[in-house]
Protein backbone atom coordinates (compact mmCIF):
# COMPACT_ATOMS: atom_id res chain seq x y z
CA UNK A 1 0.00 0.00 0.00
CA UNK A 2 0.69 3.40 -0.54
CA UNK A 3 -0.41 6.75 0.68
CA UNK A 4 -0.25 10.55 -0.92
CA UNK A 5 -1.54 13.67 0.97
CA UNK A 6 -3.15 14.41 -2.29
CA UNK A 7 -3.73 11.74 -5.10
CA UNK A 8 -4.55 13.02 -8.81
CA UNK A 9 -6.29 10.44 -11.10
CA UNK A 10 -5.35 11.48 -14.98
CA UNK A 11 -2.28 13.52 -16.19
CA UNK A 12 -3.84 15.18 -18.73
CA UNK A 13 -4.91 18.95 -19.17
CA UNK A 14 -7.01 19.22 -15.87
CA UNK A 15 -4.67 16.45 -13.81
CA UNK A 16 -1.13 18.22 -14.94
CA UNK A 17 -2.91 21.84 -14.37
CA UNK A 18 -4.20 21.15 -10.74
CA UNK A 19 -1.02 19.45 -9.84
CA UNK A 20 1.10 22.18 -11.02
CA UNK A 21 -1.17 25.03 -9.10
CA UNK A 22 -0.64 22.52 -5.84
CA UNK A 23 2.68 22.45 -5.34
CA UNK A 24 3.35 25.91 -6.46
CA UNK A 25 1.03 27.41 -4.03
CA UNK A 26 1.82 25.39 -1.14
CA UNK A 27 5.45 24.38 -0.81
CA UNK A 28 4.64 21.55 1.97
CA UNK A 29 2.91 19.85 -0.49
CA UNK A 30 6.09 18.67 -2.57
CA UNK A 31 6.65 15.15 -2.63
CA UNK A 32 2.94 14.55 -1.40
CA UNK A 33 1.24 14.60 -4.18
CA UNK A 34 0.86 12.00 -7.51
CA UNK A 35 -0.32 11.74 -10.49
CA UNK A 36 -1.42 8.46 -11.71
CA UNK A 37 -1.68 7.92 -15.37
CA UNK A 38 -0.96 4.98 -17.57
CA UNK A 39 0.41 6.68 -20.56
CA UNK A 40 3.79 7.93 -21.31
CA UNK A 41 2.62 10.59 -23.61
CA UNK A 42 0.55 13.52 -23.03
CA UNK A 43 -0.88 15.36 -26.02
CA UNK A 44 -2.14 18.40 -26.51
CA UNK A 45 -5.50 17.47 -29.14
CA UNK A 46 -7.30 21.04 -30.04
CA UNK A 47 -3.83 20.89 -32.86
CA UNK A 48 -5.39 17.94 -33.91
CA UNK A 49 -8.18 19.55 -35.89
CA UNK A 50 -5.11 21.25 -37.50
CA UNK A 51 -3.64 18.28 -38.02
CA UNK A 52 -5.96 16.77 -39.69
CA UNK A 53 -6.63 19.59 -41.74
CA UNK A 54 -2.63 19.16 -42.79
CA UNK A 55 -1.94 22.53 -41.16
CA UNK A 56 0.23 21.28 -38.33
CA UNK A 57 1.98 18.24 -37.87
CA UNK A 58 1.35 15.69 -35.38
CA UNK A 59 4.84 15.20 -33.73
CA UNK A 60 4.07 18.61 -32.06
CA UNK A 61 0.65 17.50 -30.08
CA UNK A 62 2.89 14.89 -28.09
CA UNK A 63 5.28 15.07 -25.10
CA UNK A 64 6.61 12.58 -22.70
CA UNK A 65 4.36 12.53 -20.11
CA UNK A 66 7.55 12.72 -17.71
CA UNK A 67 8.45 15.85 -18.95
CA UNK A 68 5.13 17.50 -17.91
CA UNK A 69 5.06 16.38 -14.45
CA UNK A 70 6.17 18.52 -12.50
CA UNK A 71 9.11 19.36 -10.19
CA UNK A 72 8.02 18.46 -6.96
CA UNK A 73 5.27 15.64 -7.87
CA UNK A 74 5.28 11.93 -8.28
CA UNK A 75 4.20 10.35 -11.56
CA UNK A 76 2.91 6.48 -10.75
CA UNK A 77 2.79 4.61 -14.06
CA UNK A 78 -0.32 2.66 -14.11
CA UNK A 79 -4.06 2.66 -14.53
CA UNK A 80 -6.80 3.54 -11.70
CA UNK A 81 -9.50 0.51 -11.82
CA UNK A 82 -11.07 0.64 -8.44
CA UNK A 83 -11.96 3.86 -6.19
CA UNK A 84 -13.20 2.80 -2.26
CA UNK A 85 -14.17 6.35 -1.24
CA UNK A 86 -15.40 5.30 1.57
CA UNK A 87 -12.19 4.43 3.08
CA UNK A 88 -10.45 6.54 0.75
CA UNK A 89 -8.18 4.88 -1.29
CA UNK A 90 -7.89 3.56 -4.85
CA UNK A 91 -7.06 0.23 -6.45
CA UNK A 92 -4.45 0.38 -9.62
CA UNK A 93 -4.41 -2.11 -12.38
CA UNK A 94 -0.91 -3.61 -11.10
CA UNK A 95 -3.17 -4.37 -7.84
CA UNK A 96 -1.68 -1.68 -5.50
CA UNK A 97 -3.65 0.44 -3.22
CA UNK A 98 -2.86 3.82 -2.94
CA UNK A 99 -4.96 5.60 0.27
CA UNK A 100 -5.18 9.54 -0.03
CA UNK A 101 -6.23 12.51 2.34
CA UNK A 102 -7.42 14.20 -1.09
CA UNK A 103 -8.27 13.27 -4.30
CA UNK A 104 -8.69 15.08 -7.56
CA UNK A 105 -10.60 12.96 -10.37
CA UNK A 106 -9.51 13.92 -14.09
CA UNK A 107 -9.21 10.90 -16.07
CA UNK A 108 -10.66 12.23 -19.54
CA UNK A 109 -13.62 11.04 -21.95
CA UNK A 110 -13.95 7.94 -23.42
CA UNK A 111 -13.86 7.45 -27.05
CA UNK A 112 -16.38 4.01 -27.83
CA UNK A 113 -15.37 3.55 -31.18
CA UNK A 114 -16.77 -0.05 -31.09
CA UNK A 115 -20.39 1.81 -30.37
CA UNK A 116 -20.47 2.17 -34.35
CA UNK A 117 -20.72 -0.94 -36.66
CA UNK A 118 -18.47 -1.28 -38.74
CA UNK A 119 -16.16 1.41 -37.48
CA UNK A 120 -13.09 -0.19 -35.80
CA UNK A 121 -12.56 -2.19 -39.22
CA UNK A 122 -13.18 0.87 -41.22
CA UNK A 123 -11.35 3.50 -39.48
CA UNK A 124 -8.37 5.11 -40.65
CA UNK A 125 -8.23 3.76 -44.30
CA UNK A 126 -10.33 4.08 -47.78
CA UNK A 127 -11.98 7.49 -46.67
CA UNK A 128 -13.09 6.93 -43.19
CA UNK A 129 -11.17 9.53 -41.08
CA UNK A 130 -11.00 10.75 -37.49
CA UNK A 131 -9.46 13.48 -35.40
CA UNK A 132 -10.26 11.93 -32.47
CA UNK A 133 -6.89 10.32 -32.18
CA UNK A 134 -3.59 10.93 -32.61
CA UNK A 135 -3.46 7.06 -34.63
CA UNK A 136 -6.35 8.16 -37.25
CA UNK A 137 -5.31 12.27 -37.45
CA UNK A 138 -3.21 11.63 -40.14
CA UNK A 139 -6.17 9.97 -42.05
CA UNK A 140 -7.99 12.61 -42.33
CA UNK A 141 -5.41 14.96 -44.43
CA UNK A 142 -5.05 11.90 -46.53
CA UNK A 143 -8.60 11.73 -47.29
CA UNK A 144 -8.68 15.49 -47.98
CA UNK A 145 -5.35 15.73 -49.58
CA UNK A 146 -6.99 12.64 -51.97
CA UNK A 147 -10.47 13.35 -52.32
CA UNK A 148 -11.35 13.59 -56.32
CA UNK A 149 -15.08 14.69 -55.37
CA UNK A 150 -18.49 13.30 -54.46
CA UNK A 151 -19.71 12.72 -51.26
CA UNK A 152 -17.53 14.22 -48.12
CA UNK A 153 -19.74 13.61 -44.83
CA UNK A 154 -18.64 15.27 -41.57
CA UNK A 155 -20.43 13.55 -38.39
CA UNK A 156 -21.75 14.59 -34.97
CA UNK A 157 -22.71 11.46 -32.08
CA UNK A 158 -25.58 12.14 -29.91
CA UNK A 159 -23.76 11.67 -26.85
CA UNK A 160 -21.25 14.17 -25.20
CA UNK A 161 -18.21 14.99 -26.67
CA UNK A 162 -14.84 16.59 -26.03
CA UNK A 163 -14.96 20.15 -28.02
CA UNK A 164 -18.14 20.59 -29.57
CA UNK A 165 -16.91 22.63 -32.56
CA UNK A 166 -14.50 20.56 -34.07
CA UNK A 167 -16.44 18.04 -35.92
CA UNK A 168 -17.62 21.17 -37.99
CA UNK A 169 -14.28 23.16 -37.74
CA UNK A 170 -12.22 19.95 -39.65
CA UNK A 171 -15.30 20.29 -42.22
CA UNK A 172 -14.79 23.95 -43.09
CA UNK A 173 -11.09 23.15 -43.84
CA UNK A 174 -11.48 19.96 -45.66
CA UNK A 175 -14.33 22.29 -48.20
CA UNK A 176 -11.62 25.23 -48.53
CA UNK A 177 -8.96 22.32 -49.72
CA UNK A 178 -11.64 20.89 -52.12
CA UNK A 179 -12.20 24.81 -53.53
CA UNK A 180 -8.29 24.63 -54.04
CA UNK A 181 -7.51 21.48 -55.64
CA UNK A 182 -10.43 22.09 -58.16
CA UNK A 183 -12.75 19.38 -57.07
CA UNK A 184 -15.35 21.47 -54.81
CA UNK A 185 -17.66 21.91 -57.59
CA UNK A 186 -18.01 17.77 -58.19
CA UNK A 187 -18.71 17.86 -54.48
CA UNK A 188 -21.32 17.72 -51.65
CA UNK A 189 -20.22 18.40 -48.56
CA UNK A 190 -22.82 17.14 -45.67
CA UNK A 191 -22.64 17.68 -41.97
CA UNK A 192 -24.90 15.06 -40.52
CA UNK A 193 -25.39 15.46 -36.77
CA UNK A 194 -27.44 13.88 -34.01
CA UNK A 195 -27.87 17.57 -32.84
CA UNK A 196 -31.00 19.83 -34.15
CA UNK A 197 -28.45 23.19 -34.78
CA UNK A 198 -24.95 23.88 -35.66
CA UNK A 199 -23.99 25.68 -32.55
CA UNK A 200 -25.20 25.52 -28.66
CA UNK A 201 -24.75 29.40 -28.54
CA UNK A 202 -27.30 31.34 -30.67
CA UNK A 203 -24.29 34.47 -31.33
CA UNK A 204 -22.12 31.94 -32.89
CA UNK A 205 -24.58 29.77 -34.44
CA UNK A 206 -25.96 32.69 -36.36
CA UNK A 207 -22.64 33.09 -37.37
CA UNK A 208 -22.26 29.65 -38.30
CA UNK A 209 -25.09 29.44 -40.62
CA UNK A 210 -23.68 31.71 -42.50
CA UNK A 211 -20.32 30.55 -43.04
CA UNK A 212 -22.73 27.17 -44.06
CA UNK A 213 -24.34 29.38 -46.46
CA UNK A 214 -21.59 31.05 -48.43
CA UNK A 215 -19.88 27.68 -48.76
CA UNK A 216 -22.76 25.76 -49.42
CA UNK A 217 -22.48 22.51 -46.90
CA UNK A 218 -25.71 20.55 -46.65
CA UNK A 219 -26.84 20.02 -43.28
CA UNK A 220 -28.68 16.84 -42.52
CA UNK A 221 -29.53 17.55 -38.84
CA UNK A 222 -31.28 14.71 -36.02
CA UNK A 223 -28.88 12.17 -37.84
CA UNK A 224 -27.15 9.80 -35.53
CA UNK A 225 -23.99 7.75 -37.12
CA UNK A 226 -24.81 3.80 -36.30
CA UNK A 227 -22.77 2.13 -38.79
CA UNK A 228 -20.13 2.08 -41.61
CA UNK A 229 -20.10 -0.28 -44.69
CA UNK A 230 -17.22 0.30 -45.66
CA UNK A 231 -17.01 -2.59 -48.56
CA UNK A 232 -19.52 -0.51 -49.98
CA UNK A 233 -19.02 3.28 -49.25
CA UNK A 234 -22.36 3.59 -46.85
CA UNK A 235 -22.50 5.04 -44.00
CA UNK A 236 -25.97 4.29 -42.16
CA UNK A 237 -27.53 7.06 -39.63
CA UNK A 238 -30.62 6.42 -37.95
CA UNK A 239 -33.01 9.68 -37.92
CA UNK A 240 -33.43 10.78 -34.24
CA UNK A 241 -36.84 11.76 -34.87
CA UNK A 242 -38.41 8.94 -36.53
CA UNK A 243 -36.28 6.51 -35.91
CA UNK A 244 -36.11 5.34 -39.50
CA UNK A 245 -32.56 4.10 -41.41
CA UNK A 246 -31.35 6.33 -44.03
CA UNK A 247 -28.22 4.89 -46.21
CA UNK A 248 -25.94 7.79 -47.71
CA UNK A 249 -23.10 7.12 -49.86
CA UNK A 250 -19.88 8.41 -49.17
CA UNK A 251 -16.31 9.24 -50.65
CA UNK A 252 -14.91 10.34 -47.76
CA UNK A 253 -16.37 10.52 -43.94
CA UNK A 254 -14.96 12.06 -40.71
CA UNK A 255 -16.38 10.41 -38.08
CA UNK A 256 -16.79 11.83 -34.49
CA UNK A 257 -17.21 8.69 -32.32
CA UNK A 258 -19.71 8.17 -29.24
CA UNK A 259 -18.36 9.17 -26.37
CA UNK A 260 -18.68 8.75 -22.67
CA UNK A 261 -17.52 8.46 -19.27
CA UNK A 262 -14.63 6.50 -18.74
CA UNK A 263 -16.22 2.61 -17.89
CA UNK A 264 -13.88 2.47 -14.71
CA UNK A 265 -15.69 5.49 -13.47
CA UNK A 266 -19.06 4.95 -14.67
CA UNK A 267 -19.42 1.83 -12.46
CA UNK A 268 -17.41 3.77 -8.99
CA UNK A 269 -19.22 5.13 -6.47
CA UNK A 270 -18.14 8.52 -7.55
CA UNK A 271 -20.36 8.79 -10.51
CA UNK A 272 -23.94 10.17 -11.16
CA UNK A 273 -26.60 8.29 -12.69
CA UNK A 274 -25.22 8.85 -16.43
CA UNK A 275 -21.62 8.17 -15.32
CA UNK A 276 -19.83 11.45 -14.68
CA UNK A 277 -18.22 12.18 -11.86
CA UNK A 278 -20.42 13.96 -9.47
CA UNK A 279 -19.36 17.43 -8.84
CA UNK A 280 -21.07 20.72 -7.52
CA UNK A 281 -21.10 22.77 -10.81
CA UNK A 282 -19.52 25.94 -8.77
CA UNK A 283 -17.04 24.46 -6.48
CA UNK A 284 -15.95 21.24 -8.24
CA UNK A 285 -16.08 19.25 -4.84
CA UNK A 286 -17.58 15.91 -5.40
CA UNK A 287 -21.33 16.02 -3.91
CA UNK A 288 -21.04 12.98 -1.65
CA UNK A 289 -17.59 12.31 -0.68
CA UNK A 290 -15.91 16.10 0.67
CA UNK A 291 -12.37 15.06 0.15
CA UNK A 292 -13.05 14.38 -3.81
CA UNK A 293 -12.56 16.80 -6.27
CA UNK A 294 -13.38 16.58 -10.15
CA UNK A 295 -12.53 18.35 -13.47
CA UNK A 296 -12.46 18.13 -16.97
CA UNK A 297 -13.90 15.82 -19.73
CA UNK A 298 -14.73 13.49 -17.30
CA UNK A 299 -17.22 15.76 -14.57
CA UNK A 300 -20.22 16.18 -15.16
CA UNK A 301 -20.32 19.90 -15.30
CA UNK A 302 -22.91 21.32 -17.64
CA UNK A 303 -20.54 23.02 -19.57
CA UNK A 304 -19.31 22.27 -23.28
CA UNK A 305 -15.98 19.95 -22.39
CA UNK A 306 -12.70 22.15 -23.60
CA UNK A 307 -9.22 22.45 -22.77
CA UNK A 308 -10.12 26.46 -22.43
CA UNK A 309 -12.59 24.77 -19.69
CA UNK A 310 -10.15 23.12 -17.79
CA UNK A 311 -7.78 26.47 -17.27
CA UNK A 312 -10.35 28.38 -15.29
CA UNK A 313 -11.99 24.87 -13.16
CA UNK A 314 -8.00 24.39 -12.30
CA UNK A 315 -7.38 26.85 -10.10
CA UNK A 316 -11.45 26.41 -8.63
CA UNK A 317 -9.63 23.09 -7.69
CA UNK A 318 -6.51 24.04 -5.99
CA UNK A 319 -7.71 27.34 -4.17
CA UNK A 320 -11.21 25.31 -3.09
CA UNK A 321 -8.67 22.01 -1.80
CA UNK A 322 -6.17 24.05 -0.37
CA UNK A 323 -9.34 25.90 1.90
CA UNK A 324 -10.43 22.26 2.82
CA UNK A 325 -7.31 21.34 3.75
CA UNK A 326 -7.51 24.56 6.07
CA UNK A 327 -10.90 24.18 7.52
CA UNK A 328 -12.05 26.95 5.71
CA UNK A 329 -15.12 27.42 3.13
CA UNK A 330 -14.85 26.87 -0.53
CA UNK A 331 -15.27 30.08 -1.64
CA UNK A 332 -13.48 30.10 -5.67
CA UNK A 333 -16.67 29.65 -8.23
CA UNK A 334 -16.68 28.40 -11.37
CA UNK A 335 -18.92 29.62 -13.85
CA UNK A 336 -18.81 27.36 -16.06
CA UNK A 337 -16.77 29.47 -18.41
CA UNK A 338 -15.65 27.81 -21.96
CA UNK A 339 -14.28 28.22 -24.90
CA UNK A 340 -14.46 27.07 -28.54
CA UNK A 341 -12.36 28.22 -31.33
CA UNK A 342 -14.18 27.67 -34.65
CA UNK A 343 -11.89 27.36 -37.38
CA UNK A 344 -13.64 28.90 -40.39
CA UNK A 345 -11.12 28.11 -42.73
CA UNK A 346 -7.18 28.20 -43.24
CA UNK A 347 -7.03 31.60 -41.67
CA UNK A 348 -10.30 32.36 -40.17
CA UNK A 349 -11.66 32.28 -36.75
CA UNK A 350 -14.84 32.52 -34.84
CA UNK A 351 -13.33 32.46 -30.62
CA UNK A 352 -16.45 31.28 -29.04
CA UNK A 353 -16.54 32.26 -25.16
CA UNK A 354 -19.79 31.85 -22.59
CA UNK A 355 -20.72 30.68 -19.57
CA UNK A 356 -23.09 27.90 -17.96
CA UNK A 357 -25.97 30.37 -19.32
CA UNK A 358 -24.92 30.12 -22.88
CA UNK A 359 -24.27 33.91 -22.73
CA UNK A 360 -21.00 35.55 -24.48
CA UNK A 361 -18.33 35.85 -22.22
CA UNK A 362 -15.32 37.27 -24.15
CA UNK A 363 -12.23 38.08 -23.78
CA UNK A 364 -11.02 40.78 -26.70
CA UNK A 365 -12.14 44.18 -27.30
CA UNK A 366 -13.59 43.40 -30.21
CA UNK A 367 -16.82 41.11 -31.90
CA UNK A 368 -15.72 37.74 -31.60
CA UNK A 369 -18.42 36.64 -33.87
CA UNK A 370 -16.89 37.94 -37.02
CA UNK A 371 -14.33 35.20 -38.81
CA UNK A 372 -10.60 36.76 -37.93
CA UNK A 373 -6.96 35.75 -39.33
CA UNK A 374 -5.91 37.38 -35.76
CA UNK A 375 -7.89 34.25 -33.88
CA UNK A 376 -6.58 31.86 -36.43
CA UNK A 377 -3.09 32.82 -35.94
CA UNK A 378 -4.18 32.71 -31.97
CA UNK A 379 -5.15 29.09 -32.03
CA UNK A 380 -2.66 27.89 -34.54
CA UNK A 381 0.59 29.77 -33.00
CA UNK A 382 0.01 31.14 -29.48
CA UNK A 383 -2.24 28.64 -27.59
CA UNK A 384 -0.09 26.14 -28.33
CA UNK A 385 2.57 27.62 -25.97
CA UNK A 386 -0.06 28.98 -23.64
CA UNK A 387 -0.83 25.57 -23.02
CA UNK A 388 2.74 23.84 -22.62
CA UNK A 389 4.59 26.49 -21.24
CA UNK A 390 1.18 28.64 -19.32
CA UNK A 391 -1.51 26.77 -18.63
CA UNK A 392 0.37 23.14 -17.66
CA UNK A 393 3.01 25.10 -15.34
CA UNK A 394 0.25 26.59 -13.27
CA UNK A 395 0.59 29.79 -14.68
CA UNK A 396 -1.85 30.84 -16.35
P1 LIG B 1 -7.30 14.47 -21.09
O1 LIG B 1 -6.46 15.65 -21.37
O2 LIG B 1 -7.84 13.70 -22.24
O3 LIG B 1 -6.45 13.53 -20.14
C1 LIG B 1 -6.96 12.38 -19.52
C2 LIG B 1 -5.79 11.58 -18.97
O4 LIG B 1 -6.31 10.55 -18.12
C3 LIG B 1 -4.98 10.89 -20.06
O5 LIG B 1 -3.61 11.21 -19.92
C4 LIG B 1 -5.25 9.41 -19.83
O6 LIG B 1 -4.13 8.60 -20.13
C5 LIG B 1 -5.57 9.37 -18.34
N1 LIG B 1 -6.36 8.21 -17.95
C6 LIG B 1 -7.31 7.57 -18.66
N2 LIG B 1 -7.74 6.49 -18.00
C7 LIG B 1 -7.06 6.45 -16.83
C8 LIG B 1 -7.05 5.55 -15.73
N3 LIG B 1 -7.84 4.46 -15.70
N4 LIG B 1 -6.22 5.81 -14.68
C9 LIG B 1 -5.41 6.89 -14.70
N5 LIG B 1 -5.36 7.76 -15.74
C10 LIG B 1 -6.18 7.53 -16.78
N6 LIG B 1 -10.20 21.97 -26.28
C11 LIG B 1 -10.06 23.32 -26.39
O7 LIG B 1 -10.02 24.00 -25.36
N7 LIG B 1 -9.98 23.94 -27.60
C12 LIG B 1 -9.98 23.24 -28.76
O8 LIG B 1 -9.88 23.82 -29.83
C13 LIG B 1 -10.11 21.82 -28.69
N8 LIG B 1 -10.13 21.08 -29.82
C14 LIG B 1 -10.14 19.72 -29.74
C15 LIG B 1 -10.08 18.99 -30.90
C16 LIG B 1 -10.04 17.60 -30.87
C17 LIG B 1 -9.99 16.83 -32.16
C18 LIG B 1 -10.04 16.94 -29.61
C19 LIG B 1 -9.95 15.44 -29.55
C20 LIG B 1 -10.12 17.67 -28.44
C21 LIG B 1 -10.18 19.06 -28.48
N9 LIG B 1 -10.28 19.84 -27.31
C22 LIG B 1 -10.20 21.21 -27.40
C23 LIG B 1 -10.63 19.22 -26.02
C24 LIG B 1 -9.50 19.07 -25.01
O9 LIG B 1 -8.40 18.42 -25.59
C25 LIG B 1 -10.03 18.28 -23.80
O10 LIG B 1 -11.22 18.87 -23.34
C26 LIG B 1 -9.04 18.22 -22.65
O11 LIG B 1 -7.82 17.64 -23.06
C27 LIG B 1 -9.61 17.41 -21.49
O12 LIG B 1 -8.72 17.33 -20.44
P2 LIG B 1 -8.85 16.17 -19.36
O13 LIG B 1 -7.74 16.39 -18.39
O14 LIG B 1 -10.24 16.08 -18.85
O15 LIG B 1 -8.58 14.83 -20.20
Amino acid sequence: DMHYTVVIVGGGSGGISVASRLVRAAKSLRDHVVVIDPSDKHYYQPLWTLVGGGAAQKQATERDEASVIPDGVKWMQDAVTEFTPDANYLTTKSGTKVHYDYLVVAPGIQIDWDKIKGLKEAIGKDGVCSNYSYDYVDSTWESIRNFKGGRAIFSYPNTAIKCGGAPQKIMYLAEEHFAKAGVRDATEVVFASAGGSIFSVKKYADALDKVIERKGIKTAYKRNLVEIRADKKEAVFENMDTKQQEVMKYDMIHVVPPMSSPDFIKKSPLADANGWVDVDKFTLQHKKYPNVFGLGDASNLPTSKTGAAIRKQAPTVEKNLLSLMHDQALLKKYNGYTSCPLVTGYGSLILAEFDYDLNPMETFPFDQGVERFSMYLLKKELLPVVYWDGMLKGLL
